[in-house]
């Protein structure tokens, strides 16, 4: 029914906000007054497909490319995005998603099956992620120079391109997600602006 592209910075706080979404989510489709069809919200993220932090090392000398089992990593990530999404569900793909193109190829496999999308880009400063990595305790922390490898080469997603819209930010200070946003634009294709601006 519709996919929902999660990008951010390595240890940026990603899956902490996916929790918060899916449980938005999941709230609001229990709700009473909610008369829509019958959806469940599920994550796609590299930790269900047990892609160790690791798939993301650099080869000491090629630090601008991506390496060796990252690619095969991500052609992993797509194949089970696309056997997952369907009319019943609100997928929830938590990945870095840091390539444009990439995240323009999900956004067409989900346009095909007239999904509908949006994009949550969690934002945290390199400073905050460095020391979020750092602090880890779930054994799932980025090598240093992978970090800083994934810092240089993150692509910003943009709110000016259809593949990235509707984008709703979240900052590593807020103390709320922007859920009735996203709720409305999943279930209503509409977006609103925040905090009732106009
Ligand atoms: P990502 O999915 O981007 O890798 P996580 O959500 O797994 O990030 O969080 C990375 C680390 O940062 C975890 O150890 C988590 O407990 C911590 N963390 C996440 N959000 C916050 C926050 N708002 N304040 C403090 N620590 C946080």
């Amino acid at each position: 029914m519709a996919l929902v592209t999660i990008s951010g910075y390595p240890s940026a706080g990603k899956s902490t906000r996916v929790a918060q979404i899916q449980a938005y989510l999941q709230q609001r489709l229990a709700a009473e007054d909610y008369a829509g069809p019958k959806l469940s919200v599920e994550v796609l993220s590299d930790d269900v497909l047990n892609l160790e932090r690791s798939v993301y090392n650099v080869l000491s000398g090629h630090r601008s490319e991506d390496s060796r089992s990252e690619k095969p990593a991500r052609g992993a990530l797509f194949t089970a995005m696309q056997r997952q999404m369907s009319t019943d569900k609100i997928l929830i793909v938590d990945s870095l998603n840091y390539i444009k193109g990439f995240r323009y190829q999900m956004y067409c496999a989900a346009r095909e099956m007239k999904l509908r999308v949006c994009t949550v880009h969690v934002v945290a400063a390199p400073d905050v992620c460095r020391e979020w990595n750092t602090n880890r305790k779930d054994g799932r922390t980025y090598s240093t120079e992978t970090f800083e490898n994934l810092i240089m080469r993150y692509e910003e997603p943009s709110s000016m391109v259809r593949w990235d819209s509707p984008l709703f930010s979240i900052l590593w200070l807020d103390t709320e997600i922007p859920g009735e946003q996203i709720w409305d634009a999943l279930t209503k294709g509409v977006v609103k602006p925040p905090n009732g601006a106009s």
